[in-house]
């Protein structure tokens, strides 16, 4: 079967080989790929920035994002050929940690889970792939394609979560929610904010392509002045940048008893001059929260499905800006300016 594979630690490694069809031992499903989303963490991997492969072996089967349909599955698994799955990325470390051993693998306390297509586990960018049920969530068929944007959506779909979580420590009665960043987890981000009935704010630099018009279509405002600038004071926030000056943005520029989710990963290296001490008094005098969010455990899978399930399919569709097949996969590593969500279609 042909499978889409890097050498992590390689630049420019990508290339379309051909495998042997996935051994059981990966688990009973067999699954055969549909589609395969792609993001920034593949592209770093594709730089030969990140990335490991499985044990004992140099290359690594690419692809985190999926959507494939079951094609065999033995009884007992609960799941039937045709059926329209979403592999679960991350899978808990073999010790495993309290937070593995609660299924909580996104709260790993030992780094020493695995992600498939990054981390120590194939991906999905093969014809086939394998896994057990408990590794995978079934689809209302009616999702069908859109089901690709599953695996970005679970990671608002935590971060809302956990935002609303955090919420119940005291008084808490959001109305205006800020998102920065208007790629695919900003625009997921502020599609799941809307849906919870807030005035959302998404704050962006580019002014022409899809995205303002992807965000004003949800019924939320479109920025492209700095948070500060616009005076805008959200209840809660998600960060979806990582760029230093936006993230201090959001730290500073926030309504009392606000809750601020960061999710973006910042390139490190450079520094810019912050006053601890009024980011202290800040954050003291007005209750602020800020925490990190990273992955998603199975409940969050649930969890968007269930949002993906309730947005209008029209406009999720429009996310995915462009669809190439799996033997041109060099152009969808080419980016373009109207780029929201690339997708590999995987049919041969
Ligand atoms: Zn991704
Ligand atoms: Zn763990």
């Amino acid at each position: 079967m042909q499978a889409l594979v890097v050498t992590p630690g390689t630049a420019d490694s990508l290339e379309l080989v051909d495998l042997p069809e996935p051994p059981e031992s990966e688990g009973p499903v067999l699954v055969e790929s549909l589609m395969v989303g792609l993001c920034g963490t593949d592209a770093e991997i594709v730089d030969g920035l990140y990335g490991t492969p499985p044990p004992g072996q140099d290359h690594l089967v690419l692809g985190h994002e999926n959507l494939g349909r079951v094609r065999q599955a033995p009884a007992e698994t609960g799941l039937s050929e045709g059926d329209l799955v979403v592999g679960i990325v991350r899978r808990p470390d073999p010790v495993p940690c309290p937070a593995c051993a609660d299924g909580q693998w996104d709260m790993c306390r030992n780094g020493r889970y695995t992600e498939r297509g990054i981390k120590g586990l194939h991906g999905f960018a093969r014809e086939l792939w394998r896994a057990e049920p408990t590794a995978m969530v079934r689809l209302d068929p009616a999702l069908s394609r859109l089901g690709v944007l599953l695996e970005p959506t679970t990671i608002v779909a935590k971060a809302w979560e956990q935002m609303e979580r955090i919420g119940r420590r005291a008084w808490f009665d959001p109305k205006v929610a800020v998102v920065t960043g208007a790629g695919p987890i900003g625009l997921l981000a502020a599609l799941l904010g809307v849906q919870r009935g807030l005035e959302v704010h998404v704050f962006d630099l580019v002014t022409d392509g899809p995205k303002p018009d992807l965000v004003r279509d949800l019924g939320a405002a479109y920025h492209t002045e700095s948070v500060p600038e616009s005076g805008v004071q959200g209840d809660v926030l998600v960060e979806c940048t990582g760029v230093p000056s936006v993230v201090l943005d959001v730290m500073t520029h926030s309504a009392p008893d606000s809750i601020t989710c960061l999710t973006g990963i910042s390139g490190t290296g450079k520094t810019m001059p912050v006053d601890v001490a009024a980011l202290n008094r800040d954050q003291v005098l007005s209750n602020d929260v800020i925490f990190g969010s990273v992955n998603a455990n199975r409940g969050h899978y649930t969890a968007a499905a269930e949002a993906l399930c309730r947005a209008d399919p029209s406009w999720l569709a429009r996310m995915v800006s462009r669809t190439v097949p799996l033997s041109e996969f060099a152009e969808a590593f080419a980016p373009r300016p109207e780029d929201v969500k690339v997708i590999l279609g995987m049919q041969v």
